[in-house]
């Protein structure tokens, strides 16, 4: 899941400052489920909107699997809406806000409503965490499923560094220290032999942006 953060009203009217009839675009997946962008923050973002004199000329919050596979079907459906906006203020993560542009056939402005922080989980008391980086090439079979990539505050590959103290980390000492976690969970699955090898630098060249994979045709 990609997660999100919204915007304050005041950053998001600064860039609507010359504009009048917004159309807005909110995200049924990942959004949704940040409270970033879903119908009801969507709705109060209009009510917002319209306060301050704007006209919402319509929305849409395209449903799951992704913004980006279902906004070009869910910008046809709301044509007129969107012939009447001089912007867009899409209220997703950075990809939705480029797969708007990218669909947008009128070239309007186009906004972001939220920030992107990460690639992460939620757990059961709601709190997003960050998982994977997206490094390109995944050690987790090595490392007993926990990512020192990201979960290591330095991203060591071998660990734990000399600044571990009593299992936590010395970047922040509420945190778990990633390597102690890896040893912990190796050793209880019969695996510690796996934390006594040395991991080689990664190919970084496999984390050059923009990354693309291109689909075999079958
Ligand atoms: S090693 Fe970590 S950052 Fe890399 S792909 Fe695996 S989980 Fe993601
Ligand atoms: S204490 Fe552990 S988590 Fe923190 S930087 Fe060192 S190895 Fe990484």
């Amino acid at each position: 899941m990609i997660i999100t953060s919204q915007r304050k009203i005041e950053e998001i009217l600064k860039n609507l400052q010359n504009i009048k009839k917004v159309f807005l675009v909110g995200c049924g997946e990942c959004s949704t489920t940040c409270k970033s962008g879903g119908e009801p923050e969507v709705l109060e973002v209009k009510a917002k909107l319209e306060q301050q004199g704007k006209i919402v000329t319509g929305y849409v919050i395209p449903d799951a699997p992704c913004i980006s596979a279902q906004i070009k079907t869910a910008l046809a459906k709301n044509a007129k809406a969107l012939k009447e906006a001089e912007a867009i203020l899409v209220m997703a993560c950075g990809l939705g806000v480029q797969s708007v542009k990218s669909n947008d056939r009128r070239e309007l402005p186009i906004f972001p409503g939220c920030d992107t922080l990460f690639m992460g989980a939620v757990d059961n008391e709601g709190t997003f965490q960050e998982l994977c980086s997206a490094c390109g090439e995944c050690i987790l079979d090595l490392t007993g499923g926990i990512c020192p990539v990201t979960r290591c505050s330095k991203g060591l590959l071998n660990g734990p560094c000399g600044g571990m103290n009593k299992g936590k980390c010395e970047v922040d000492k509420d945190k778990d220290c990633a390597w102690v976690l890896i040893y912990d969970e190796l050793k209880k699955k019969g695996k510690i032999g796996l934390f006594n090898k040395i991991q080689s630098a990664k190919k970084y060249s496999k984390t050059t942006r923009p990354k693309k994979l291109v689909l075999e045709k079958t």
